[in-house]
């Protein structure tokens, strides 16, 4: 059994209860994640704990890109873009499965935020400060062609276009991937458990937390040297649970909501990266197998915290600019077939509208030694690591000295993630066509492999291998490929529910949705097999799961 399946859960819980920890990382996200895959690689005995599923947070509901952020460039941020800019090529390196290649088509129009020459500029210099290869450069393009790569777009106001590369995602994945490679590792990571207070030595420094158990019930606590808080949107209230009311730099909370569409409502043949009419705030259009999803969104948040939900008037805002653009499609609500809303945990500045926040990741220091880290991207992810990583291994060396003196530098710009163990693009092309040649005998076809392949990677060995071996009984490819996903998603990926298995390891309540009626049962039935569950619990794990179905579409409602 790997270390980080749903039936070891009250193994881990011991094990962290009873050992002491280098470094203990509070929330499971991407910026967690990351920090556990850095501190285990450097030798440094570490928990992470997560008070929902790893990604529940932002981390699930980013616009799920791996971008430099170009209109980043207006706002001057040449540090920011520089640097996320060069991180795309090595998150693309480290984990080819899940981080592809995009061209985007930037459509330049009349009295758009960036006319033809800055466009031409800005992409330029975009390019350069990330260190763009010679084949992936932007290419400017007159009207003609740009209606020719993209004939949806409007043309009146239409002066001409570039044409450049950023690599697309799957945000929660890449997450769990991250998190999969901490805990091969050695990092003891576990979901469902909630920091509920803080630990103290004699001279008032943090020393531990104290975590209740969402999952089965009851506390442990764990103890390290080191608290890191990683908790993004939360990382005000996990600094205030130290009991003092956060003082000076403070987050500033954002709500981004992205749509989703049938492809064939807004067929375009690439991404677009378009104007909104009617503020200088731009969109992206993102196909993705038979959909389209476009956003986001960017309003200063003040509500619930924990159930941010996209609204009719944040629905209706990017069908708007998405009609403006796209005149002949038409969008309206009733073609919405799923929506999601996350939270930017930004740095306050006064006076500054959401959009123009700073995308910077920033530390803060509590007296008690608690380290806390916000803001950043997805993209630039194992940057923020290795800078906390770095505080944490100078801090421990000069309170305890060897053998933190001596630990190597940071080690992950050449590690392949899970799953991502290839050489390279061509290499992965391979792979697909070398397993869809293998599994002809279970029926199913290459399609059904490129889509495990673009999800679990080299894993995707494990889940074929399950389906011949554990399910020689079902007949039906689809759904003996089905029940071998969700082994795997519970053996090897900590999935406890149906939520985790439909939302976050497989991105099918926002990018399949109208398929889950029939398949939620059959996830349920399987997963109350291999977690024991009674039929109670399956119900209520059933209900729990059709309140997310609901969500996605409570717009309509409001
Ligand atoms: C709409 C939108 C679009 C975006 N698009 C992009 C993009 O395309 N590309 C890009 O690079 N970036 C993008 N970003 C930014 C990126 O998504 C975020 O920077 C990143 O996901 C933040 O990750 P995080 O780990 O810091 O926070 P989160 O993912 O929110 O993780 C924090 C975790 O802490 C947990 N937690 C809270 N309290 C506790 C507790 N007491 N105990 C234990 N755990 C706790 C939460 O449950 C949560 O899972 C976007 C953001 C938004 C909102």
């Amino acid at each position: 059994m790997s270390n980080f399946s749903a039936l070891s859960r009250a193994k881990l819980l011991r094990e962290m209860d009873d050992e002491h920890f280098d470094l203990v990382v509070i929330g499971g996200g991407i910026t967690g994640a990351g920090i556990a895959l850095d501190a285990a690689s450097r030798g440094l005995k570490t928990a992470l704990v997560e008070k929902k599923d790893f990604a529940w947070g932002t981390s699930s509901r980013s616009t799920k890109l791996i971008h430099g952020g170009l209109r980043y460039l207006k706002q001057f941020e040449i540090g920011l873009v520089r640097e996320v800019g060069r991180e795309r090529a090595i998150v693309h390196r480290n984990a080819r499965h899940i981080v592809i290649p995009e061209k985007m088509l930037l459509p330049i129009i009349e009295g758009g935020s960036l006319g033809k020459a800055l466009s031409s500029v800005g992409l330029w210099v975009y390019d350069f400060l990330a260190e763009v290869e010679k084949k992936e450069r932007r290419k400017m393009i007159d009207k003609k062609k740009v209606i020719k790569a993209e004939p949806l777009l409007r043309t009146d106001v239409l002066k001409g276009g570039g044409l450049y590369f950023e690599y697309r995602t799957d945000d929660a994945r890449l997450t769990i991937e991250v998190m999969k490679s901490a805990a091969a590792l050695g990092a003891k990571c576990l979901n469902y458990a909630e920091v509920v207070s803080y630990l103290y030595d004699d001279n008032k420094k943090v020393n531990g937390v104290k975590v209740a158990d969402h999952a089965h019930g009851g506390e442990i606590t764990i103890h390290a040297k080191k608290i890191v808080n990683a908790c993004g949107p939360w990382v005000d209230e996990l600094r205030e649970l130290e009991g003092e009311k956060v003082k000076g730099k403070r987050l500033h909370l954002t709500k981004g909501v992205h749509v989703v569409v049938p492809r064939n409502r807004l067929p375009i043949k690439q991404a677009v990266y378009f104007d909104v009419d009617v503020d200088s705030r731009m969109q992206f259009a993102i196909p993705r197998g038979n959909v389209t999803y476009i956003g986001t969104t960017d309003t200063t948040y003040k509500e619930e915290t924990d159930a941010p939900y996209s609204t009719k008037e944040d629905v209706e805002y990017i069908l708007d600019a998405t009609n403006f653009m796209f005149p002949s499609v038409n969008l309206k609500l009733e073609d919405v077939v799923s929506t999601w809303a996350g939270l930017r945990p930004l740095i306050h500045e006064d006076g500054k509208d959401p959009s123009e926040l700073s995308r910077k990741d920033e530390i803060f220091y509590s007296k008690s030694g608690l380290i806390s880290i916000a803001g950043g991207k997805l993209t630039g992810y194992r940057k923020m690591a290795e800078r906390i990583v770095n505080v944490v291994v100078e801090q421990l060396g000069e309170e305890h000295g060897s053998p933190y003196n001596d630990l190597p530098y940071c080690q992950t710009e050449d590690m392949q993630l899970s799953g991502g163990k290839f050489k390279s693009d061509k290499a992965l092309k391979k792979f697909i066509t070398r397993k869809a040649g293998e599994v002809t005998q279970i029926h199913l076809n290459a399609n059904q492999i490129a889509n495990l392949v673009y999800k679990y990677g080299t894993n995707t060995d494990i889940i074929i291998e399950k389906a011949f071996e554990l399910y020689p009984m079902i007949s039906d490819a689809n759904h003996r490929i089905l029940v071998a996903e969700i082994w795997y998603g519970v053996n090897y990926e900590m999935c406890n529910n149906l939520c985790d298995f439909l939302i976050r390891r497989t991105g099918r309540l926002y990018f399949e949705r109208d398929t889950l009626g029939e398949l939620m049962p059959k996830v349920a039935d399987e997963m109350a097999k291999l977690l024991h569950w009674e039929e109670e619990k399956k119900l209520r794990e059933m209900a729990a799961f059709q309140v997310e179905y609901e969500g996605v579409l409570g717009f309509c409602e409001a």
